[in-house]
């Protein structure tokens, strides 16, 4: 489940690999998970192009071709996109390869075909529902107290789900969220219409220090090797049972189709019926 600290860090090691690289082929596998919203072959079209940039924007990757085309690329649950050698084993979740000179192949692999593959003119990327309807990225520079008081003030529901909506700031996913709140010392499931206004402070100060602290720690992991889904750094999330680093009370977790949610409940007090 990529999130913008996972992705920030898979952008840097692609860019300086693939970009100014030309596009040999692109073959798509599994056609229903590319929406062509240019209505024209994916394939002829790319094939023969530069790969001029590659790009992030919250959850989103992006690469944009030396023609006027992009690949829009939500990889949401399972998706991963990788650069692969043209000789390893192909796994059956791949949904498209673009091949690059030599031996190079860049995959797009979803074993959930949940992810989003967009195919479309660069100059409407940004018209895409998913990026007009997102905040600022997480990875940016910090909104003011003010500012994010402000944005926060227009959302009604539940603080897990307004961080992970995006409009707020995005970036920010199932994994993340959970660090962020147990960071902040914040119950999952409070409204924000209910936070205090000391909580909105840890709450903003949490969401920037956390996730640019997961793009110090994933980079010392990685090194100069291949971003992999490298869970293992995280505090809370997927961490049910054990014990709470700050309190070592035992882990919750609230389980729902979208994810599970996870917790502590005596650092995040609260209650579903607040
Ligand atoms: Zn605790």
């Amino acid at each position: 489940m990529p999130e913008a600290p996972d992705l920030f860090l898979l952008r840097e090691y692609l860019a300086p690999r693939i970009e100014g690289e030309v596009v040999d082929s692109v073959r798509v596998l599994r056609p229903l998970v590319v929406r062509n919203m240019v209505k024209r072959d994916l394939s002829e079209d790319i094939a023969g192009c530069k790969i001029h940039r590659v790009k992030r924007s919250g959850k989103v990757i992006m690469i944009l071709f030396s023609g006027a085309h992009s690949l829009v690329i939500n990889p949401m649950l399972m998706g991963e996109l990788k650069l692969a050698d043209s000789s390893d084993r192909m796994l059956k979740s791949t949904v498209l390869t673009v091949n690059l000179g030599g031996e190079k192949q860049l995959r797009y692999l979803d074993s959930k075909q949940m992810g989003q593959v967009y195919y479309l003119l660069s100059e409407d990327v940004g018209l895409l529902p998913m990026m007009v309807e997102q905040g600022p990225d997480v990875l940016d520079d910090p909104m003011s107290l003010r500012v994010f008081r402000e944005g926060l003030s227009r959302f009604r529901g539940e603080v897990k789900g307004v961080l992970t909506r995006g409009q707020l700031v995005s970036g920010i996913g199932n994994a993340y969220s959970d660090e962020i709140l147990w960071e902040a010392g914040i119950y999952p499931f409070k409204k924000v219409t209910r936070l205090t206004e000391e909580e909105v402070a840890r709450l903003r100060d949490a969401v920037y220090a956390v996730t640019s602290d997961a793009v110090d720690d994933l980079r010392k992991v990685y090194g100069d090797g291949h971003p992999r889904k490298e869970r293992g750094l995280l505090k809370i999330h997927g961490k049910t049972g054990d014990e709470c680093p700050k309190c070592l009370s035992m882990i919750s977790v609230v389980r729902a189709r979208r994810g599970d949610t996870n917790f502590c409940r005596r650092c995040q007090p609260g209650s579903m019926f607040d």
